[in-house]
């Protein structure tokens, strides 16, 4: 009896297992052509100070499956980081970003804005990555000043001395650097006194649960503080509800991007 609903279980498992691969080698087959298909599109997402001015937007990739709609860059990233395709698809991101940098640098009330863009690991440490991208900032004459990079701690605690010195480049020419979910990462934090860092971004897991979980307050807390004494600037993530945002700014976190300001949206709706 055991025997028999054990095997019922495993041919299940295995059934799902094999649907679950066949669909995942379908979707990379379909990434392959989703760039030259034109399937690619970048969403921007507000990001706010304390009185509600937008001050930059941040970049967020999404993929129009022509016969499953979107499908979300958890998805999908993942899948193009393991097989290269994460390559050409960052660099388009980098292009897309750098072209709206352009046009708003010749009108007066978008001049100021920033525009960050999330860099996959894979991306950041391939050699081309400094020469690629101060070609694309030549091509486009974006002001790097207004590109912020969003990297994740294990980019930087993976191989340091690499990672240091291609930040140590790009800085130079005036690009900055966020740290993306910060908090969620290793625990070592001894690289933000050797890196060339801007920005820490409070993972959204955190602030979801602020107002109901001790321990979440007590972890954004700190997380500004640290942000403070460092001198960077700290933004929160995910940010859904009023309370949120007023527990916040009550404890010196200015500047905020979610639902409450706005969701990821075609470019030309986000300032209509
Ligand atoms: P992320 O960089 O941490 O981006 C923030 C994510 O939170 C986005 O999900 C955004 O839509 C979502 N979000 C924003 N506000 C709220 C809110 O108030 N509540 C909730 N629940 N969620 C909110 P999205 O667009 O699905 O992107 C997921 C992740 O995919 C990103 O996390 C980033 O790690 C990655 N990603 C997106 N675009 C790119 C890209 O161009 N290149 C690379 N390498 N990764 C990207
Ligand atoms: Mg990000
Ligand atoms: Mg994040
Ligand atoms: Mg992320």
């Amino acid at each position: 009896q055991a025997k028999t609903a054990g095997g019922n279980t495993l041919r299940f498992f295995n059934l799902e297992m094999q649907t679950r691969l066949i669909e995942r080698a379908n979707l990379e087959a379909d990434l392959h052509y989703a760039l030259a298909r034109n399937e690619l599109a970048l969403h921007y997402q507000r990001q706010v100070d304390h009185q509600g001015v937008t001050v930059g937007v941040e970049a967020l990739l999404r993929w129009n499956h022509p016969q499953r709609g979107w499908v979300p860059p958890s998805t999908f990233i993942p899948l193009a980081e393991e097989n290269g395709l994460i390559l050409p698809i960052g660099y388009w991101v980098l292009q897309s970003a750098c072209e709206q940098l352009a046009a708003w640098s010749n009108q007066a009330a978008y001049r100021a804005l920033t525009i960050s863009v999330n860099v996959s690991s894979v991306q950041f440490q391939q050699p081309e990555f400094v020469r690629n991208l101060e070609g694309l900032l030549a091509q486009t004459q974006a002001p790097p000043g207004r590109l912020v990079l969003e990297v994740t701690e294990s980019l930087l605690m993976h191989e340091p001395t690499r990672v240091r010195n291609t930040m140590l480049k790009l800085r130079a020419q005036g690009i900055r650097f966020a740290i993306d979910d910060f908090g969620t990462g290793y625990s070592s934090l001894s690289y933000l006194k050797r890196l060339p860092l801007d920005e820490l971004k409070i993972d959204q897991s955190f602030v979801r649960e602020l107002l109901m979980d001790r321990a979440d307050a007590a972890i954004v807390d700190t997380i500004i503080l640290l942000a403070v004494s460092l001198g960077l600037t700290v933004v929160a993530e995910g940010v859904e509800k009023k309370e949120q945002l007023d527990w916040l700014k009550g404890h010196g976190c200015y500047r905020y991007q979610g639902y409450l300001f706005g969701r990821p949206m075609p470019i030309e709706k986000l300032f209509e």
